[in-house]
C-alpha cells in the first residue's frame, strides 16, 4: 500500500483557468499551484491514507457526541429552558419553516456525516488497491459539497445569539457546545488532508491521462477538458463522460451565463423581502416586536453592541451586495472578453465564493434564539418571513458563484513575469 509514495510527473490542466502544465512528484506536504493563476492544482501531498482516516473517523466521533449533551440553556426570572443540538432545527420546523429546519440540519451535520463517512470509506479503499464504479461515483460527489457544511458558521451564529441575548438572560453554555466546536475543526482539518489526486490514482490505477497535451498553452487550444469530478484531462471527444470518474464534461462552448445571471436576477428580487418583512419577533410580557435584518442592526448599535452590530451588517448587508455586484461584473467581463486583468477578477472571485457562506450567520442566529428562548409569556421569539428569503439570497448566491466558469476569464496567452 505504500508502493504509490514515488508519485509520478502528471500532466494537469487548471480547473479554474484551463492553463496545461506539468506538475512534479510531490514530496509529503507539497502543493502544486497553478503557474497563470495560482489555483491550487494538487493540495499537500499525504504520506499515506492513513491521516485523514483517522481525522475523519475522529470528527464523526465528536459529530456522535453533539447529540448525547445538552447545547445551551437559558434562564429568566426562575424559568429555565435547556435546549439540545437538535432542537435548534426543531423550533424552526415547529414554527412553519421545515426548509430553515432542514438546511440547518443538512448544513451542519447531515452532510458533513456522509461526507466523513465516505472519507472513512474511500480511504479504506484506496488502501486496498482499487474501487469499481459505484465507489467513483461517490468519490466525484465529495469536494462540490464543501462549501455547503457550514459548521463553523453555525459556532459564529451560536456566539452573536449568547452576546445578544446575554443582558436578557442568564445564559450556560452545554457540553456538546464544546463537543461541537472540536468536531466543527476537525472537520475543517479533515477538507485539508484528503489528497485527492493520490486518493484517485490509487481508486482508479487504471485511468490513462492523456500523453500528448502540452504544457504552456490552454487545454481548449488542445481540445482537452478537466473533469470536474476527479480533475482529471481527458478529450471529451474519445466519449462524453471523463474516462476515470464517468461524470459529464463541461464543455468550453457551453454558455452558463445566462443561468448565472438569472440566478443574480432571482437573488436580487428575493433581497427585498428578505429587508422588508421581519427576520424575527420577540414577545415579552405580552409585547410583540418584530425586528428586520437592519432594524436588528440598530438595535445592536442602540444597545452598544456594536462588534454583534459590524458582524451582522457585513455578513447580511456587506456580503450579499457586494457578491451580488462582483458576479454581474464578472459575468460582464467574461462576456465581453476584458482578459487584461485576469488574475484581478479571479481574487475577486475567489473572495466571492469563499464569503458567500458566512451570510448564513442570521439564520442560524434565528434558529438557535428560537429554540433558546422559550420562557412562556415571560419572552419567545419567533422566526419571520425574511430568515426564509434571507436564507434563499444565501444560496443562490452560492449556487450562482458555482455555476460560473472562471476559465472565461483568461484568454489564450500568458506571459510569464520574469523575477
Ligand atoms: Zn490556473
Ligand atoms: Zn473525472
Amino acid at each position: 500500500m505504500n508502493s504509490r509514495r514515488a508519485l509520478p510527473q502528471t500532466i494537469a490542466v487548471c480547473s479554474e483557468c484551463d492553463w496545461v502544465m506539468r506538475v512534479p512528484p510531490r514530496a509529503p506536504g507539497e502543493a502544486a499551484q497553478c503557474v497563470r493563476c495560482g489555483h491550487h492544482v494538487a493540495p499537500p501531498a499525504q504520506a499515506d491514507h492513513q491521516r485523514p482516516l483517522a481525522w475523519a473517523l475522529a470528527a464523526l466521533i465528536m459529530l456522535a457526541l453533539v447529540f448525547a449533551f445538552d447545547f445551551l440553556s437559558f434562564s429568566t426570572r426562575g424559568v429555565t429552558h435547556t435546549m439540545s443540538f437538535l432542537d435548534a432545527a426543531g423550533a424552526m420546523a415547529g414554527h412553519d419553516y421545515p426548509s430553515l429546519g432542514l438546511l440547518l440540519l443538512c448544513t451542519t451535520v447531515a452532510l458533513p456525516g456522509l461526507y466523513l463517512l465516505a472519507v472513512v470509506f474511500l480511504c479504506l479503499q484506496a488502501i486496498r488497491g482499487s474501487a469499481g464504479n459505484a465507489t467513483r461515483l461517490l468519490a466525484r460527489q465529495l469536494r462540490p459539497l464543501e462549501p455547503w457544511m457550514m459548521a463553523d458558521v453555525f459556532i459564529v451564529g451560536v456566539l452573536v445569539s449568547l452576546i445578544k441575548i446575554v443582558t436578557l438572560a442568564d445564559i450556560a453554555i452545554g457540553p456538546s457546545f464544546a463537543v461541537f466546536c472540536v468536531y466543527a475543526v476537525l472537520l475543517l482539518r479533515c477538507f485539508t488532508l484528503v489528497d485527492w489526486p493520490s486518493l484517485w490514482r490509487d481508486l482508479a490505477p487504471d485511468a490513462v491521462e492523456p500523453t500528448s497535451l502540452q504544457p504552456g498553452r490552454t487545454g481548449a487550444s488542445q481540445g482537452a477538458v478537466v473533469c470536474r469530478g476527479c480533475d482529471m484531462p481527458f478529450r471529451p471527444r474519445e466519449g462524453e463522460r471523463c474516462p476515470r470518474c464517468g461524470r459529464r464534461s463541461v464543455a468550453h462552448a457551453a454558455d452558463r451565463l445566462q443561468l448565472t445571471w438569472a440566478l443574480l436576477v432571482t437573488a436580487v428580487i428575493l433581497y427585498i423581502p428578505a429587508n422588508i418583512y421581519p427576520i424575527m419577533s420577540t414577545t415579552s410580557l405580552g409585547s410583540t416586536d418584530p425586528q428586520t435584518i437592519i432594524g436588528g442592526v440598530l438595535h445592536l448599535v442602540h444597545t452598544g453592541s456594536w462588534p454583534i452590530a459590524a458582524v451582522i451588517f457585513i455578513a447580511s448587508i456587506v456580503v450579499p451586495i457586494s457578491k451580488i455586484i462582483a458576479l454581474a461584473w464578472l459575468c460582464l467581463a467574461a462576456r465581453h472578453g476584458y482578459h487584461h486583468d485576469s488574475r484581478v477578477q479571479m481574487r475577486l472571485y475567489r473572495i466571492t465564493e469563499k464569503i458567500g457562506r458566512w451570510s448564513m450567520i442570521d439564520v442560524f442566529v434565528v434558529a438557535v434564539l428560537v429554540a433558546l428562548v422559550r420562557a412562556g409569556a415571560l419572552m419567545a421569539i419567533e422566526p419571520g418571513p425574511a430568515a426564509l428569503c434571507f436564507a434563499a439570497v444565501v444560496i443562490i448566491t452560492m449556487v450562482a458563484a458555482l455555476t460560473f466558469d472562471t476559465r472565461r476569464l483568461w484568454g489564450e496567452t500568458f506571459e510569464t513575469e520574469t523575477p
